[in-house]
C-alpha cells in the first residue's frame, strides 16, 4: 500500500510484553496505515513527565501513506484501541502509544491534531530514534534539522539504544 505522503511516527510501550507490543503495532500499521520505509532501532527509555511508572521501549518509523492527516489519526486510534489501550491520566502507562511526528512538511494546529508533534524538540526519547532515521529532516516550523534540534535539546532523561534489533 504505497502512497504519496511521507510520515514519521513514534511508538512507545511500557506495559505487558513491550517488544511484542511494538511488533504487533507495526504489523497493524502495515495493514492499515501504509508502507514502511525505515525503522529505527528500539530504545529503552525512562518515563518522561510522569516518572513513577515502568520504563518504555520506543521506536521511530518512516512510512509512505495514502491517508490524509485526520484519517491517519483515526487509524492510529483504531490500532491503539484494538490493542487494548486504556486511557487514564496524561502521560500515564500504556500498552501502546502512537504519535504522529511529521506529515510531509505540513503544519497542522488543532488540539486534536498538532503536526509536527509539539513536544518532540523537548523529548530525548523521541529525538534519539528519529535521529537514527531522519537526521537531515527539516522541521517545517523552525527550519532546523533533526540533527540540530537534537544537539540543542536539554532533556537529560535516560535513553539507551538496544542493539538486538
Ligand atoms: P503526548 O501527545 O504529549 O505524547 P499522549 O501521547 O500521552 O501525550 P494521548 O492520550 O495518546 O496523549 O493523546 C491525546 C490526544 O492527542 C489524542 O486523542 C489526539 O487527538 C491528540 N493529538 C494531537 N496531536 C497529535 C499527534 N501529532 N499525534 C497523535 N495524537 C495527537
Ligand atoms: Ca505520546
Ligand atoms: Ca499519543
Amino acid at each position: 500500500m504505497f502512497g504519496d505522503h511521507i510520515i514519521y511516527i513514534h511508538l512507545g510501550s511500557n506495559l505487558g510484553k513491550k517488544r511484542k507490543n511494538l511488533q504487533q503495532a507495526i504489523a497493524h500499521i502495515e495493514e492499515t496505515v501504509g508502507t514502511i520505509c525505515s525503522l529505527s532501532s528500539i530504545y529503552k527509555t525512562s518515563p518522561w513527565g510522569n516518572t513513577k511508572q515502568p520504563f518504555f521501549l520506543n521506536i521511530a518509523v518512516k512510512l509512505w501513506t495514502k491517508l490524509p492527516p485526520f484519517e491517519l489519526l483515526y487509524e492510529i486510534h483504531v490500532i491503539e484501541e484494538k490493542m487494548g489501550r486504556v486511557r487514564k491520566e496524561r502521560w500515564g502507562e500504556r500498552i501502546i502509544d502512537i504519535d504522529i511526528l511529521f506529515y510531509n512538511n505540513k503544519v497542522i494546529d488543532y488540539q486534536r491534531l498538532t503536526i509536527p508533534h509539539p513536544l518532540l524538540e523537548r523529548r530525548r526519547f523521541v529525538l534519539d530514534p528519529l535521529l537514527e532515521i531522519a537526521s537531515d529532516l527539516i522541521h517545517p516550523k523552525s527550519g532546523l534539522s533533526i540533527e540540530k534540534i537534537s544537539a540543542t535539546c536539554t532533556d537529560t532523561s535516560l535513553v539507551v539504544l538496544l542493539n538486538d534489533k
